[in-house]
């Protein structure tokens, strides 16, 4: 862990986990068209330290200020 984490606490982020994305040819197979598939996965992440939260509490999430 961090120093100033140590002392301070993590500085959480929010961070954001974009869906794979498949580029998928539509019928006029021209144009390829994005298929996402699952969810963006909100996490939070430490800036300094980049220690990662993975599914935090709505609570979590809410003291976050940015
Ligand atoms: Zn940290």
């Amino acid at each position: 862990m961090n120093f100033f984490c140590r002392i301070l606490g993590h500085t959480w982020t929010h961070r954001t986990e974009d869906p794979k994305v498949s580029w998928n040819t539509g019928k006029d197979l021209v144009q390829l068209h994005p298929t996402a598939s699952g969810e963006i996965r909100l996490y939070l992440q430490c800036h300094r330290c980049g220690e990662r939260k993975d599914n935090p509490t709505r609570e979590e999430l809410k003291a976050v200020n940015n």
